[in-house]
């Protein structure tokens, strides 16, 4: 072997060395709670030790508004159950009561009520203050995004949280990982859509960046609340609508007014579900009951994803084997355009401050990074494996 071989398989060797030594002192620090290190060896997560220290048994009784109407299937549900899990990890001492939009502020006045302290804890999607705070688009959805696993890969370990928790401490607020919805579905039509022609004066619903996608393309977007989606598609003032996905599309009854149901939701491809806090009344809170709402938190996340991903298969099967319901795929063409006019809206969000600007180069980093990796697993899995 010459020399230089050596000492390259003598510098691997060190490196596998150091590789170990520092795998077991992750190991010792995760297990006493101290540092976590993400992929690049950099902390991600400073986990604290807590010094759990006699209680005075102070109870204390929170509000939580949602943007939900009340104990909405999966969404308002879950978070039944986590003020239930709360309440039990607490023994009693944290009490969170939940409301449905309306019952104590209009469901986009949420990020206001929790802001000014009329409720401590809110449930939405980030992308409903995005009028008011541009840069909490990214921690919802981008049309041709990131996936909820991608997404949750970004918030855990690619620096995602921080930049959400500085974004959100500007207004006061500490804001939390809420579940995702999975990929959502593209939408009901009346009609099918064959070329991109077909969307040229198409009259949808579909809100947010999407909907500013469908403008690019000659679609008519029309926004109607969610009260008035049925009857708008059934008397043609609307030619197509995107909702949610099977499980609650079912439920909205559309498949009565349009049969064709258009698969993927490029333009909501794993929006993230939030819960935010305000950050004072967070801060007064002992810090076991802080970490419990973290907990009660990530347990949130995993199952809220787990509810939509069954429930949406058991709902997709029932529309199209008992109400036929024509299931139907964007064709290649549309959607590649649809995926160029998407980079452009999200480019054109990215332009409009500061924030954005920052927040959007660590998005699209670490989309462009993470989707070699899904390449050789989820993709490669799917479409070679299973199935
Ligand atoms: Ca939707």
């Amino acid at each position: 072997m010459n020399k230089k071989k050596s000492q390259n398989k003598e510098a691997k060797s060190q490196k596998r060395r150091d590789f170990l030594k520092k795998g077991s002192i992750v190991t010792l620090a995760a297990a006493s709670g101290a540092v976590l290190l993400d992929s690049c060896g950099n902390p991600t997560e400073k986990a604290k030790t807590i010094n759990i220290q006699p209680t005075s048994g102070k109870k204390y009784q929170w509000k939580m508004s949602t943007t939900w109407p009340p104990k909405f299937p999966v969404l308002g549900e879950g978070l039944e159950l986590m003020a239930k899990w709360i309440k039990d990890a607490s023994a009693g001492r944290m009490e969170i009561k939940v409301y449905g939009a309306g019952e104590l502020n209009p469901a986009l006045e949420c990020f206001d009520a929790v802001r000014e302290g009329a409720v401590q804890m809110a449930s939405g999607v980030s992308y409903y203050w995005s009028g008011k705070v541009p840069a909490a688009q990214f921690f919802a959805a981008i049309p041709f995004g990131m996936n909820a696993q991608q997404t949750n890969a970004w918030i855990i370990n690619g620096g995602g949280l921080k930049l959400w928790e500085d974004l959100y401490a500007e207004y006061g607020l500490v804001p939390f990982p809420g579940g995702n919805t999975g990929v959502q579905m593209g939408g009901w039509f009346r009609k099918e859509l064959n070329s991109l022609e077909d969307l040229k004066g198409l009259k949808m619903r579909m809100p947010g960046l999407g909907g500013k996608v469908l403008d690019k393309v000659g679609a008519k977007v029309v926004l109607k609340p969610s009260t008035e989606l049925y009857i708008s598609l059934e008397r043609g003032i609307i030619d197509a609508l995107e909702w949610i996905g099977p499980y609650h599309d079912y439920n909205m009854g559309f498949y009565n007014v349009a049969k064709y149901y258009y698969y993927p939701g490029w333009h909501e491809p794993g929006p993230m579900l939030e819960l935010i806090a305000n950050q004072k009344a967070f801060n007064a809170l002992p810090l076991d009951l802080r970490e419990i709402i973290r907990t009660a938190a990530m347990r949130l996340s995993l199952w809220t994803l787990g509810e939509f991903e069954a429930k949406n298969n058991t709902y997709l099967k029932k529309l199209v084997k008992d109400e036929g319901v024509k299931l139907r795929k964007y064709p290649a063409d549309v959607m590649k355009v649809l995926k160029k006019y998407s980079k452009e809206v999200a480019e054109e969000l990215a332009n409009k401050n500061a924030q954005t600007k920052k927040i959007y180069a660590s998005y699209d980093r670490f989309r462009k990074d993470i989707s070699a990796w899904s390449e050789v697993t989820e993709q490669a899995y799917y479409s070679d494996i299973q199935g």
